[in-house]
């Protein structure tokens, strides 16, 4: 494994001088104003987002800046997955050059080699024709031939070993880099797609809605009042239950659904195959299970009320999805507004 130091970072922070210059003065500006300590943490985070280096890690930004989501836990679980995306990314990619390096240079030389040899071979063997006596030839062939014979059939086991192990090693990079980008795809906490993993999934189903003309509901689901879960409950009970709802959303779907978390304690689930009014019941379904059931955490006498609001969209064929995003985010702005503990589908936009 290769060093952090010899990490390179410069593709990703390559800005000139006046642009980095500025965009750090924007950082410290933005984290002032939002009363947010310029730690390294902080600073990184608001300067990937006002950089916007990599939009998706920039919209997961942006979407746990939202007012009151943004506090030292979410912004170490940021910090995280940036650090894990830019570690798989580099260090695989670099040593998996190296080896290539090393293979090309074993094959260069084996056939610069293997070119002198076959030449030196023809002479020799040229020169076998020319010789009169049995014993001279002989002699020739024990001398000269095979000699040289023996050292191209050394060189040719030599380059075989070296091709196996190369082999083995980007067989083992390649198992590495496939873990590496499954969990630049995963959150870290519940194991289920981030924003990231959820953009992929959905573009795999825009691309079937349309080549299929069946399209796909959208649910966006937030956790009712999760500030206030937090503050009275502490932030592990509140992570134990973002784990519970993500393991209670996987147990919902079925098939070719996806269910993501999205945001701090935002989630979504993509219904293909199902139509508008089925995707509401199914969202009904989900809210009034959670709400059904008062969980009980360890050492607590109160058992915690948990409640999700619900948007409900559907996929126009050939429509950007950020439209039915657009409309999902405001159906659940309005259950939001509306008391909470609701599913509001678009036909009541
Ligand atoms: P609303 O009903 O309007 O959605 O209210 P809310 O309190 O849920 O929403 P708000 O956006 O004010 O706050 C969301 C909270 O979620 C703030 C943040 O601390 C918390 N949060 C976000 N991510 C995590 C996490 O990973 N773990 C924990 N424990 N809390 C988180
Ligand atoms: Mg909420
Ligand atoms: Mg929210």
């Amino acid at each position: 494994m290769k060093s952090l130091n010899s990490l390179d970072l410069s593709h990703r922070y390559q800005a000139s001088l006046e642009e980095t210059e500025s965009l750090c003065a924007k950082t410290l500006h933005e984290l002032k104003t939002q009363k947010i300590p310029p730690n390294p943490i902080h600073y990184t985070l608001f300067y990937e987002w006002l950089a916007e280096i990599d939009s998706s890690f920039s919209a997961t930004i942006a979407e746990t800046l939202e007012p009151k989501n943004y506090d030292d836990t979410s912004a170490q679980i940021l910090f995280n997955m940036l650090w894990s995306q830019i570690l798989g990314q580099s260090l695989q990619v670099e040593t998996t050059s190296e080896i290539l390096d090393d293979l090309l240079n074993a094959f260069d030389h084996w056939l610069q080699r293997h070119n002198q040899q076959y030449k030196t071979l023809n002479e020799k063997t040229e020169t076998l024709t020319q010789l009169d006596t049995k014993n001279d030839i002989l002699e020739h062939l024990q001398k000269e031939v095979l000699p040289l014979i023996k050292t191209y059939q050394n060189e040719s086991l030599q380059l075989n070993q070296q091709i196996k192990q190369s082999r083995d090693q980007i067989k083992h990079l390649q198992k590495e880099l496939a873990k590496a980008t499954s969990l630049a795809k995963t959150d870290e906490l519940t194991n289920i797609p981030n924003r990231r993993g959820f953009n992929e999934d959905i573009q795999t189903l825009i691309t079937h809605a349309n080549t299929h003309q069946q399209s796909f509901c959208l649910l966006l689901i937030d956790i009712d009042l999760f500030k206030n879960i937090n503050d009275q409950f502490g932030h592990l009970i509140g992570d134990s239950i973002i784990r519970y709802l993500a393991r209670l959303l996987k147990n919902q779907i079925k098939g070719q659904d996806v269910v993501a978390r999205i945001g701090g304690e935002e989630f979504a689930i993509a219904l293909p195959g199902t139509s508008y009014s089925n995707a509401l019941k199914v969202a009904n379904s989900i809210r009034t299970k959670i709400a059904e059931k008062p969980l009980q955490a360890k050492n607590n006498l109160h058992p915690i009320q948990l409640t999700v609001s619900i948007g409900v969209a559907i996929y126009q064929l050939n429509e950007p999805f950020e439209k039915t995003f657009d409309r999902a985010d405001r159906c659940l702005y309005q259950a939001k507004e509306t008391g909470r503990n609701r599913t509001i589908g678009e036909d009541a936009l």
